[in-house]
């Protein structure tokens, strides 16, 4: 739509998501010259409607960019009391106890928290500073400069029809240029990818790996709550079928976080990571906890788990890749929060000194370098072979040799393996049908067990239905042509929010149908289809998952 006029805006920056890596980018910034010009454009309609909240955080990134965040009131208040590791078995569980856990495993010193409501809370603390920030603003295209270099964004677009025309109440949005453009999008991020792709960044490197994060907040009876209570586990439901495991978080009033991450490398094309989830609430140790209990809201996002191997090359010209957007979560410890904050502190450094030293559209080397020899080089080297032990070797093996590996870098620097490569991208690794068996879920009851539409209902999604679908297949044909009688079409089960459906009727033949308004923005369908024949691109602004306030 190259005709489409535009009014464009001049910052000296621009800053795409208002995640912790977003913000922490702003915040820097002003704090290092508050005359510096500096925008922060989010798709959510508010900061923090699409962070998945509640978390461990490791306050190491906020020490660095707000060391007093105490005294300014920050929303972080629940100290990690107690941490337990537990391996489930069908019926029973096996506390692991803390001694043999390597040190960087513990979660002493970290904070439990809503992460929605810190980075409320940091919106804030920017916009004290004069950034300005633009809620509801979903950037949906990339700005090039005379170059090839990144210019700008096209953000605040609104009103085309279902079939793509501009609408009666179109609204073609504002392009908005900066000197440097920073990509703080979290995992999978649209504007990230084309970035990687135009500019070949992932080039030596490995490829990215993911799982899929849901998680579920629970009002529980205050008998059982115990606040500051951090509790991970492995094993049950998912046995050798996939990677994966869970976190039970006990924040304050008597709330509970309860998530479950499954590895995306998985084969089986039947399994349903949703539906593991669902399965693993009636593990007696978690049904026991939430007997008597409400669930209240329910989310999903994918996170990156190819660590230390997998951070594609940080910079292109005019614009640097920040956060989960890069890649940065630590997957042992499941914390990117804290990198992510290291990550947007150093892309602003490295941006400050670049215009101070009257640059702009180049290559911020200097972040490059800070990230993989500072702070977040360090944390993500030293657990590099977690990942490829366990989808080399399983979970059991790999909890011995992963920790040993963990141990042996944290007292000595150093890996006896090396640094170990991944394999095939999470895509690639989905088996065919033919060679797996159906899995028989049980019926989710209700109580301790959800429906995927009654589950999404409460992440209060919403998509303007009137405009075209922003899941977009390459080849509308190859999901019945292929994919379902290869794969036994596995949307439909790794979709944590039912956006995927095959349906039969009238004698017609099978027909995929995408219901995109249910679509809480985890980016799986962009990740796992074996086809790559979906790719997820920005709805309207404001559109999407409203995650509470809570
Ligand atoms: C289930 C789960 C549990 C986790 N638990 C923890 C934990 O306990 N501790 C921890 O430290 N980490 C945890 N993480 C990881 C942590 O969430 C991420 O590392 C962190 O959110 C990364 O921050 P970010 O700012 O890079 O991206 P995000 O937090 O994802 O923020 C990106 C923001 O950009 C916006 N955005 C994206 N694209 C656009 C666009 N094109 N236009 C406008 N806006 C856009 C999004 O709406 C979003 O608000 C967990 C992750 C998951 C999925």
């Amino acid at each position: 739509m190259t005709d489409i006029q535009r009014e464009a805006m001049a910052y000296d920056v621009v800053i795409v998501g208002a995640g912790p890596a977003g913000l922490s980018a702003a915040i820097r910034l002003k704090q290092l010259d508050p005359d510096l010009s500096v925008v922060v454009l989010e798709k959510g309609s508010e900061v923090g409607a699409h962070i998945l909240s509640g978390a461990v955080l490791d306050p190491c990134g906020l020490d660095a960019l707000i060391p007093d965040w105490r005294e300014r009131g920050a929303p972080i208040t629940v100290p990690v009391r107690e941490d337990n590791f537990h391996f489930l078995t069908e019926a029973g569980s096996v506390r692991i106890p803390n001694w043999p856990m390597p040190r960087l495993m513990s979660n002493h010193g970290a904070y439990i928290v809503s992460m929605g409501n810190v980075c409320r809370w940091m919106a804030e603390q920017a916009e004290e500073l004069g950034v300005e920030i633009f809620p509801g603003m979903a950037c949906s295209s990339l700005v090039y400069g005379d170059q090839g270099e990144v210019k700008g964004v096209v953000a605040g677009e609104f009103g085309r029809l279902s079939d793509g025309t501009p609408g009666p109440a179109y609204e073609p949005g504002m392009e908005l240029h900066g000197k440097y453009v920073l990509l703080a999008e979290g995992v999978r991020g649209s504007l990230t990818k084309e970035v990687i792709s135009r500019f070949d960044l992932g080039r030596g490197h490995c490829p990215q790996k993911f799982g899929i994060g849901m998680k579920e907040i629970w009002e529980i009876d205050p008998a059982k709550h115990r606040e500051g209570t951090v509790t991970h586990t492995m094993g049950w439901p998912l046995g050798s079928s996939a990677g994966g495991g869970s976190f039970i978080y006990h924040i304050d009033n008597n709330q509970v976080y309860v998530g479950f991450v499954v590895h995306l490398n998985y084969a089986n094309p039947y399994l349903s990571p949703y539906m593991e989830f669902q399965r693993f609430k009636h593990h007696p140790m978690v049904a026991e906890l939430l007997a008597g209990g409400k669930r209240v809201a329910y989310g999903a996002r994918a996170i990156s788990e190819g660590g230390w191997q997998s951070i594609p090359t940080l910079v292109a010209p005019g614009v640097a890749l920040l956060g989960c957007a890069a890649g940065l979560v630590n997957v042992p410890r499941i914390k990117g929060n804290h990198n992510a904050m290291l990550s947007g502190k150093a892309a602003a450094e490295a941006a400050h000194a670049a215009i101070a030293a009257v640059r702009s559209g180049d290559t911020l080397t200097a972040y490059e370098t800070e990230v993989r020899n500072g702070a977040i080089g360090k944390d993500l080297k030293k657990v590099r072979n977690v990942k490829p032990l366990w989808s080399r070797y399983g979970l059991t093996a790999s909890l011995m040799l992963g920790g040993l590996d963990m141990w042996t870098n944290d007292l000595f620097g150093a890996s006896l393996l090396g640094t170990l490569k991944h394999g095939k991208s999470d895509a690639a690794s989905t088996g065919e049908a033919r060679d797996f068996a159906r899995i028989a879920y049980p019926k989710p009851d209700g109580i301790l067990s959800f429906d995927r539409l009654t589950n999404v209902a409460f992440s209060f999604t919403n998509h303007e239905e009137s405009q075209p679908p922003h899941l977009k297949l390459a080849d509308p044909a190859l999901p019945v042509a292929v994919n379902l009688p290869r794969f036994a079409e596995p949307a439909q089960r790794y979709c944590p929010a039912g956006v995927y459906e095959v349906v039969e009727a009238d004698g017609a033949g099978p027909r995929f149908v995408v219901n995109f308004q249910n679509c809480v923005h985890c980016k799986t369908c962009d990740i796992k289809d074996p086809l790559q024949n979906i790719t997820w691109t920005t709805p309207q602004g404001g559109d999407g998952p409203n995650y509470p306030n809570m």
